[in-house]
């Protein structure tokens, strides 16, 4: 008995020893308890605390067993019960032309031309004459009255050109000082996929500039380029990220944006890591990926890696772009729009020239991205990817709005990764996507779910600035299919729905995964950054609609406080 008594006091003396160096070495910096944790991560869904230590998590568990890596100098967050969820990684960005949004003039969701006009006109009166008011966001499709025109534009701005991108980023609007500015005519000279509209009793240029055609306004010297944006536009774009709780992102800015991320990532104040993806210009020599010695150069160049903070920018994927959107006829479809029985739209290169640029980006180890919204633009990015032959390689098909069923196996079997936006989907259902494609064909568009059944990666995102950067909004309408203003009542083929944990999966693990991230990021897992988000509210299980309304409250980055709602 008293030998037990004597083993039992030396096993304690142990245990109480083994604690102390434990809680000295592994005394965590900060602990949120009281959780409602949605981790991301398969091996443990999830957890009510989470301990995190020199920027990453310490450990993922309960709130007794968390509490136990306490020490006087921890910081104690109760979470009182609210939702905790991965920093989210929105895979498809344009930040540059988004910081517009931020800074110029935001016309999102709002259904009357009149509004905008009278918006604008009270935007313009804050700024110097000769100043270009950018941004924009307008949905023409919301008021069933057409195109604007430079000449309402005119009648609000006569003294400030106005440049104003629309909803899906496209087309632009332009007043007649930009017109003028730009040295624009009906004749002007624009590369593949671009247009001028005209009005038609006059000859001339209307305002409205398709696609490519929008370069036009670089000749304009006043103008001020999305790669000439400073770096305090892009700081404010991305901390308007963190209040989002966006800690990742694909990026499809310019080269120089990079130089900008780089900066701030040396000052350490970059808080968004940054996957990046160059943008190809149409001709097949302006861009790096026809020079294997400048590719490498820019592949290391930009590597950015902070033992603190994890990975924060790299360079990694090449953008094409094959065809257009839906709603000005653009993109690329196999049979006619429904709408207009003459016309399929057009794709931007010959099936040989895609081939070769994906095969040439491919052969040098860079997987390609390449935007195709009509079903003849998705055929003819797999072909591409297939012609490659390269299926280890992370490529993407970016949008795939309309889809023939016969290519949705194709993904998965090409291992290429549908790569979407559920706000995209929401925002035209009971407006132009039955007349844009009919009955028939919308049974496959934005078929997020079908990806998900075939076996084929799914990744999410919000393709800012052309639908909500809100990660919630996103999730609530990749669960809900829901149009956001009541346009069209109840679910839409509710089939096609994903859970809350299939589309939080596809804004996070995933795209951390296409980054190389996935080891690192992506999940609340033990041992990875502490990316995370504290929810101002709990979500129910299963996810109701509180999700609709749901806020984030707080922002980490690696285990730092970067954004606070109050
Ligand atoms: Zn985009």
């Amino acid at each position: 008995m008293i030998q037990i008594n004597g083993l039992t006091k030396f096993i304690r003396l142990i245990l109480v020893l083994t604690s102390i160096v434990s809680v000295e070495l592994f005394a965590a910096d900060l602990l949120v308890i009281n959780a409602d944790i949605r981790t991301s991560d398969p091996l443990m869904l999830s957890a009510d605390a989470i301990a995190v230590k020199d920027g990453k998590f310490l450990a993922v568990g309960t709130s007794s067993e968390i509490l136990t890596l306490k020490s006087k100098n921890t910081e104690i967050i109760d979470a009182q019960g609210k939702t905790v969820l991965p920093g989210f990684v929105d895979s498809h960005t344009h930040l540059n032309s988004g910081s517009n949004m931020v800074t110029g003039i935001n016309l999102a969701g709002i259904a009357e031309k009149s509004i905008w006009l009278d918006m604008i006109a009270e935007r313009v009166k804050s700024m110097k004459p000769g100043e270009w008011l950018l941004g924009g966001r307008w949905d023409y499709t919301l008021e069933n009255k057409g195109l604007p025109n430079r000449w309402e534009l005119d009648q609000v701005s006569p003294n400030n050109p106005v440049a104003l991108m629309d909803i899906d980023g496209h087309s632009i609007w332009i007043n007649s000082l930009a017109i003028q500015e730009a040295n624009i005519k009906a004749n002007s000279k624009v590369s593949i996929g671009g247009k001028i509209l005209i009005e038609e009793s006059s000859g001339e240029p209307n305002g409205i500039l398709l696609e490519s055609a929008r370069e036009l306004l670089w000749d304009a010297s006043s103008y001020v380029r999305d790669n000439e944006i400073s770096i305090e536009k892009i700081e404010r774009v991305l901390s308007y990220a963190n209040s989002y709780g966006i800690t990742s992102i694909h990026d499809m800015s310019t080269l120089s944006d990079l130089d900008k991320y780089k900066d701030l990532a040396i000052n350490k104040k970059l808080f968004v890591r940054i996957f990046w993806g160059e943008f190809s210009k149409y001709s097949q020599d302006e861009d790096s990926t026809n020079n294997e010695e400048l590719l490498n150069q820019r592949i290391d160049t930009y590597k950015f890696y902070d033992t603190v903070r994890g990975p924060l920018i790299k360079f990694g994927f090449i953008k094409y772009m094959v065809d257009g959107v839906l709603s000005t006829y653009t993109a690329a479809l196999i049979d006619p729009y429904s709408d207009r029985p003459d016309f399929t739209g057009d794709v931007f290169y010959k099936q040989a020239e895609i081939n070769k640029l994906v095969k040439r980006a491919n052969d040098f180890g860079m997987p390609v991205a390449i935007h195709a919204i009509g079903d003849r633009g998705v055929q003819m990015a797999l072909n591409a990817f297939e012609r490659s032959g390269n299926t280890a390689l992370a490529n993407r098909i970016e949008h795939v709005e309309i889809i023939k069923p016969d290519d949705i196996p194709r993904f998965r079997k090409l291992n290429v990764t549908a790569s979407m936006q559920p706000n995209h989907g929401t925002g035209v259902i009971g407006k132009y996507i039955t007349p844009r494609v009919g009955v028939e064909r919308e049974k496959y568009a934005y078929v997020w779910n079908e990806f998900l059944k075939e076996g084929a990666r799914l990744v999410l995102s919000s393709d800012f600035a052309t639908s909500p950067f809100s990660p919630l909004i996103q999730l609530a309408d990749a669960v809900f299919r829901e149009s956001p203003d009541g346009s069209y009542e109840g679910s839409w083929y509710p089939e096609q729905a994903l859970t809350f944990e299939q589309a939080l999966h596809a804004y996070t693990q995933i795209g951390a995964d296409l980054a190389g991230w996935g080891d690192q990021i992506g999940s609340i897992s033990r041992g990875k950054y502490a990316d995370f988000v504290i929810l101002d509210r709990v979500l129910s299980k299963p996810v109701g609609r509180e999700l609709k309304s749901a806020k984030v409250d707080k922002t980490y980055f690696a285990g730092q406080l970067v954004f606070s709602k109050n």
